[in-house]
C-alpha cells in the first residue's frame, strides 16, 4: 500500500445518521483490516466522552479499540493544558463532558472559574444559560470544544452559542476551539498512532470542518456524500469526492488510488 498509513472517519453523517449505519461500513473496516491498513474514529460531538463513543462504536458493531476514537474532549483538554487555562473553568455542556473534564484535573465551578468552555450541551437549560452568559458578560474568556453551529440531524450545537455568546456581549472573541478544523486533535493522533498527518486519509461529509481539516494539515482528504448533494465547496478543494461510503470498497480503494 502507497504512503498513507491511517484512515481516519468522521462519524455523524460519515459512517451512520441518527444512529444507523450506512450499507457497508462494516465490510469496509474489516476489508481495511485485512489490508493491514489502520483506521480511527473522530467526532467533534463533545456530549459524550471518547470511553462512551468506544462502547456507542461497539454497539453498532464497528470492529474497534478503545484507542481507536477521539473525541473534541480530548482536544478540548489538551487545548487548555497547553494554553495555561484552568483548573477552574466553566463547562457549559452535558454531565458526561464536565466529568471528562473533571478526570483530566480540570474544576466546574461557577465562582471561580477563569474561563468558560462550551460545547454541545444537550441538557442546556436556562439556568446554565444564564450563569454562562454572566460569565461572558464578565469578560471570562470563551473557548469551545468544536465550531459546528448545526449538528446532524439539525440539532443546535456548540457553535450557534457561540454565535450567541457574540450577540450578548459584542466584541466577543472566541479564544479557542478544540475539534476539526483545529490543530489539537491531530496531535493526539499523530502521537498516539506514531503517524505523520501527510499519511492520513481524513473521510468526512463536512466541508468546514472535516475537509477544511484535512486541508489545512495535509492530508489526504475525501468527502462523502451519501446520498446528498455535493455542498458548496469554497475554497476548500477535497482530493476525492464520493457519492457512497461503500464505494470505498471498491473505486474508491486506497489500492487503486496508488496510496
Ligand atoms: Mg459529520
Amino acid at each position: 500500500m502507497g504512503k498513507s498509513k491511517l484512515m481516519l472517519f468522521d462519524l455523524d453523517g460519515t459512517l451512520y445518521l441518527n444512529g444507523v449505519l450506512f450499507p457497508g461500513v462494516i465490510e469496509l473496516l474489516e476489508k481495511l483490516r485485512g489490508a493491514g491498513l489502520r483506521y480511527a474514529f473522530l467526532t467533534n460531538n463533545s456530549s459524550i466522552g471518547p470511553t462512551d463513543y468506544y462502547h456507542k462504536l461497539k454497539d453498532l458493531g464497528l470492529p474497534l479499540t478503545p484507542e481507536d476514537v477521539f473525541t473534541s474532549c480530548e482536544a478540548s483538554s489538551l487545548m487548555l493544558k497547553t494554553m495555561g487555562i484552568g483548573p477552574e473553568i466553566y463547562v457549559l455542556g452535558t454531565d458526561k463532558f464536565r466529568q471528562f473534564m473533571q478526570s483530566e484535573g480540570f474544576v466546574h465551578s461557577y465562582e471561580n472559574a477563569q474561563a468558560l468552555l462550551v460545547g454541545f450541551d444537550t441538557e442546556l437549560d436556562y439556568r446554565k444559560l444564564t450563569e454562562a452568559t454572566r460569565l461572558v458578560l464578565r469578560g471570562l474568556p470563551l473557548y469551545a470544544s468544536h465550531p459546528d453551529p448545526i449538528c446532524p440531524v439539525d440539532l443546535p450545537d456548540a457553535g450557534l452559542l457561540l454565535a450567541y455568546f457574540k450577540a450578548a456581549k459584542p466584541g466577543t472573541i472566541v479564544q479557542g476551539i478544540a475539534g476539526k478544523p483545529h490543530r489539537w486533535i491531530i496531535e493526539l493522533i499523530e502521537k498516539r498512532f506514531q503517524v505523520h498527518r501527510s499519511q492520513i486519509i481524513m473521510v468526512g461529509d463536512r466541508v468546514n470542518t472535516d475537509m477544511r481539516f484535512a486541508v489545512n494539515f495535509g492530508m489526504c482528504s475525501m468527502l462523502v456524500l451519501n446520498g446528498n448533494a455535493q455542498p458548496e465547496l469554497g475554497d476548500v478543494k477535497p482530493d476525492y469526492i464520493v457519492p457512497h461510503i461503500n464505494q470505498l470498497l471498491d473505486q474508491f480503494w486506497p489500492d487503486n488510488l496508488a496510496w
